[in-house]
């Protein structure tokens, strides 16, 4: 579960085509990181994978099954949103537990995934709170328990580290990569910085226009870029 195949995956916005046709497979259970400058497609990428926009042209495939065109909701996918998407009405329990109350899931269950979500997040002496009473990395943590009690087959992050601040981003960093060897799950994160993308990473995507520049391990990226944008977006000498 979690593997994820583009092929020909093409998006335009009117005139402009912003993804211009690509492939690319992700395999179960990698980190793979979309990496590249503000602008590039990163975020419209991960969108077409979620299911929030539709592909113009081309295929995604979830575990050899075709979603193109299927609902967000039936991909199986859970995306994580940056912590200010939280709910601040409502306690850490409710933010967490509130996709399992709109898919009608029996309280018991709701209950049982709630405590296991909050035990892996170090968030059980928090499930009272409100998000407005936390620390900023908390509310993160809240933000990555809604997805982790929907048992996705993928993660996918959109810069959920952005408006934190340098210390807090390098201990988040630390603890997605840790919640990522304790589930196994493929994780898509998206960022436009090479530190998080080469730190983070089994396989990074640079993306330039749209385009895939390359694909490859933070070593073979550093070692071998496939060209000189790559060299010098991920900084080795070439
Ligand atoms: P990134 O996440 O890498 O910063 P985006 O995927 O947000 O880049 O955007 C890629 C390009 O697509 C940008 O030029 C942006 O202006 C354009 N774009 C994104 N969404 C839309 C939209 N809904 N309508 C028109 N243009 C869009
Ligand atoms: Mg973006």
């Amino acid at each position: 579960m979690g593997r994820i195949t583009l092929s020909k995956v093409n998006k335009t916005f009117g005139a402009t085509t912003v993804i211009p046709g690509i492939d690319l497979e992700i395999e179960n259970g990698e980190f793979v990181v979309f990496v590249g400058p503000s602008g590039c497609g990163k975020s419209t990428l991960l969108r077409l994978i979620a299911g929030l926009e539709d592909t113009s042209s081309g295929k995604i495939s979830i575990d050899g099954r075709d979603v193109t065109g299927e609902a967000p909701a039936k991909r199986g996918l859970a995306m994580v949103f940056q912590s200010y998407a939280l709910y601040p009405h409502m306690s850490v329990y409710n933010n967490i537990a509130f996709p399992l109350k709109m898919a009608g899931t029996d309280k018991a269950v709701i209950d049982a995934k709630v405590r296991d979500a909050a035990r892996i997040l170090n968030l059980t002496n928090y499930l009272e709170r409100r998000p407005g009473q936390l620390s900023g990395g908390q509310r993160q943590r809240v933000a990555i328990g809604r997805a982790i009690v929907r048992a996705p087959s993928a993660f996918l992050f959109d810069e959920p580290l952005s408006n934190l601040d340098a210390a807090l981003r390098g201990t988040m960093r630390l603890e997605i990569s840790e919640l990522h060897q304790k589930l196994g799950t493929t994780m898509i994160y998206v960022t436009h910085d090479q530190v998080e993308a080469m730190t983070m990473a089994d396989k990074i995507v640079v993306l330039q226009a749209g385009n895939i520049e390359q694909v490859g391990s933070p070593m073979d990226l550093y070692n071998r870029p496939a060209n000189l944008f790559v060299a010098g977006f991920i900084g080795s000498p070439r």
